[in-house]
């Protein structure tokens, strides 16, 4: 049996870092990344055997919990019908029926038409190209600490792994592309209102997360994303809202993302990933028909992709969304709620301050943020980010296997039960004390 520690030596070998991602190489926590080899319900099973109950979920879109018998049965119905045909395929529209029907607010037109893509990262690349072909304006506003894929233009000041990492940007973006992305402090009215009052009329967009999940948990301040919403519409700049990592998971704002439109406002552009895909490779961008259709071939906005649409991924996806139903998200929510105050109350218990990020059933911890809170991703990054290390660790030896990065959101599904639940509550104290001595 090939160990944790064979498996990653021989992956360093051949793959920069030993992976295809960079924050599964424990950069920040680390030691030696964990090789998993099966998934079922909440549980993880590594390459030695041991059995983990996991809150990353595959970074999202394990809603359902791995291997949900509904997911896998109509994934090998596909799988039986051929791989993929580079044709239309009629999944592909049950899909797109059912992201829109879920999308659609009370007299909004919501994702009146939907463009499947393989990653979020095309999602949101393809989304600033149609805002700019849209509006024929070149500058894109987006928040420090929001991450919205590794396209050139939307890396300066990334989270996620960019953020776990430290660095500025990427190496390789050049200065023009650089100097269309605007980057401000999230949750600045005052930032984005000097944006709008000096490059006003060349902001072909300002994007933003939903609830931004990639510098750890930060919930936006009351009506900012209202204000956002607002702002690109009295200049004529489109607002995309990054729904990959909440789109079909929060259900605080009353549907099934977390969009303004019970609030009656909706973005131009949505982009959705993740949960959509049902563990496969999909992710889609939406909006109102009269901007989707600039897009090929109704429109002169190229998007194209060898695999968009792909049939086994739909039905994964498909099936995941029929049944994530209104007692899934209820399950969640509260099973979120348990887990987050047991974090918090554990970490008080052992003295360590803290901040617990929350918002609908994403959340994080920020260390040592306790006097501020964190609001934007100078707090983020000023929080005492070294006792996450000492905090994994006891929780992965334990049996709990948390994202590795103190930057990144804790992922539930349905699947996670009291046995599960009970497992993590059972690993925290262990896991304060250890953040508390760091
Ligand atoms: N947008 C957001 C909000 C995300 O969280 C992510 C990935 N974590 C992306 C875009 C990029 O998605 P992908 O990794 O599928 O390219």
């Amino acid at each position: 049996m090939a160990t944790n520690q064979d498996l990653h030596t021989a992956a360093r070998d051949l793959m920069p870092g030993g992976v295809n991602s960079p924050v599964r190489a424990f950069g920040s926590v680390g030691g030696t990344p964990v090789s998993m080899v099966a998934g079922e319900g909440p549980y993880l099973t590594d390459t030695e055997g041991k059995r983990y109950v996991d809150l990353v979920g595959s970074w999202g879109p394990a809603l359902l919990g791995h291997k949900h018998p509904k997911v896998i049965e109509a994934v090998h119905a596909a799988v039986d019908q051929g791989l993929g045909f580079g044709t239309s395929h009629p999944a592909e529209a049950r899909l797109a029926e059912l992201v829109r029907e879920r999308v659609r607010g009370e007299n909004l037109t919501g994702a009146q038409m939907i463009r499947m893509v393989s990653t979020g990262t095309e999602a949101t690349m393809t989304a600033i190209r149609l805002a700019r072909g849209v509006t024929g304006k070149n500058l894109v506003v987006k928040f420090a600490g929001c991450y919205h894929g590794h396209s050139d233009g939307l890396l300066a000041a990334a989270g996620s792994g960019v953020a776990t990492l430290g660095l500025p940007g990427s190496a390789g973006v050049t200065q023009a592309q650089a100097s269309e992305t605007i980057v401000i402090e999230y949750n600045d009215r005052q930032a984005l209102e000097a944006v709008f009052a000096e490059h006003g009329d060349n902001v072909a967009a300002v994007i933003t997360e939903a609830t931004p999940a990639n510098m750890g948990v930060v919930p936006p301040s009351e009506g900012f994303n209202a204000f956002i919403r607002e702002i690109t519409q009295r200049h004529g700049a489109l607002m995309i809202f990054d729904e990959v990592m909440t789109g079909f998971r929060i259900t605080e704002a009353g549907y099934w993302g977390a969009s303004g439109r019970v609030e009656g406002w909706e973005p131009d552009i949505f982009t959705f990933g993740k949960v959509i895909g049902g563990g496969l490779p999909t992710a889609a961008l939406a909006g109102r028909r009269e901007i989707m259709e600039h897009l090929a071939p109704t429109g002169p906005v190229y998007h194209a992709g060898t695999l968009s649409g792909n049939p086994v991924a739909m039905a994964a996806g498909v099936a995941t969304l029929e049944n994530a139903t209104a007692e899934v998200y209820r399950h969640i929510d509260e099973k979120a709620q348990v887990v987050a105050d047991a974090l918090a109350a554990a970490l008080s218990d052992a003295g360590v301050d803290h901040t617990l990020q929350k918002v609908g059933s994403l959340f994080s911890v920020a260390f040592g943020t306790s006097a501020t809170g964190v609001h934007n991703y100078a707090q983020a990054q000023a929080q005492e980010a070294f006792r996450y290390g000492p905090f994994f660790h006891a929780m992965l030896e334990q049996g709990v296997y948390l994202p590795p990065s103190v930057f990144e959101a804790w992922f539930l599904s349905a699947a996670h039960d009291d046995e599960a639940v009970g497992r993590i509550l059972q690993a925290l104290p262990a896991a304060a004390r250890a953040a508390a001595g760091a």
